[in-house]
C-alpha cells in the first residue's frame, strides 16, 4: 500500500514520464524518451485513461515525508524508486537523471545514510542511452563504513567511485518501441 506525503504535487515534474520503461497493451515506451502524451508544464494529456503502470506509480519524493522540496526531480536531477519486495528489504534506488552534480550535495549523501541505517538496500542509479536500461550499484558494502563513522564526505567520496564505474557498464537494451493508442493529443 503505497503512503503519499499529503500537500505534495509533481507541478511541473514529468520525470517519470521520461525516464521510465513502459510496457502495456495501450502504452509502450523506451526508457529515456518522454511519453508522446506528455506535454510540458500540462502533464498528462490522457489522465483518466492512462495505463495502469502510471496509476500506480509514484516516486519517492511523493512519498517519502523527510524529503524537502528541493529534492523534487526536476529540481534535484535524482528520481528516487522505492520498492518494498513481499518479504524482502525496502529498495531505494536513486536515479541520477542528468550527470553527477547532486553526489556533491550533503542532503544526497546524508539521504542515502539515512536509508542505509533504515535497513534498505540502496542504489545508485546511471541513466543509459535512449532505450537501454540504467545500469546501477549496490551501495551498501561500500558505505558502511563511512555511514558508521559518521563521515558524509566518505560517503560521498563513495557514491563518487560507484558512479565512475558505472560510466564502464554494458547498458542492456530494453527492446521497446514507440506505440501508442491511448487517444488524447499526440
Ligand atoms: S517523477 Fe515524481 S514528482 Fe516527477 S512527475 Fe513523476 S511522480 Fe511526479
Ligand atoms: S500516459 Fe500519462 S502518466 Fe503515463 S507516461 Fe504517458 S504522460 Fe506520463
Amino acid at each position: 500500500m503505497i503512503s503519499l506525503v499529503p500537500d505534495r504535487n509533481c507541478g511541473k515534474c514529468t520525470a517519470c514520464c521520461r525516464f521510465l520503461p513502459i510496457r502495456q497493451e495501450r502504452l509502450e515506451k523506451p526508457t529515456n524518451q518522454i511519453c508522446p502524451h506528455c506535454r510540458g508544464g500540462a502533464g498528462c494529456t490522457v489522465y483518466p485513461v492512462r495505463p495502469p503502470a502510471c496509476v500506480g506509480w509514484y516516486c519517492g519524493w511523493r512519498m517519502l515525508a523527510g524529503l524537502d522540496k528541493s529534492w523534487r526531480p526536476d529540481r534535484s536531477g535524482v528520481m528516487i524508486k522505492v520498492d518494498l519486495p513481499e518479504g524482502g528489504r525496502p529498495q531505494i534506488k536513486m536515479l541520477l537523471l542528468a550527470g553527477p552534480a547532486p553526489l556533491s550535495r550533503k542532503e544526497f549523501a546524508s539521504a542515502v545514510a539515512c536509508y542505509f541505517n533504515a535497513g534498505a538496500d540502496v542504489y545508485l542509479q546511471v541513466p543509459g542511452p535512449l532505450g537501454h536500461y540504467p545500469a546501477q550499484a549496490l551501495l551498501n558494502s561500500h558505505i558502511e563504513a563511512a555511514v558508521r563513522e559518521r563521515v558524509l564526505e566518505a560517503v560521498q567520496f563513495q557514491m563518487k567511485a560507484a558512479y565512475n564505474a558505472l560510466l564502464k557498464h554494458q547498458f542492456e537494451p530494453d527492446g521497446l518501441v514507440m506505440r501508442a493508442s491511448l487517444g488524447g493529443q499526440m
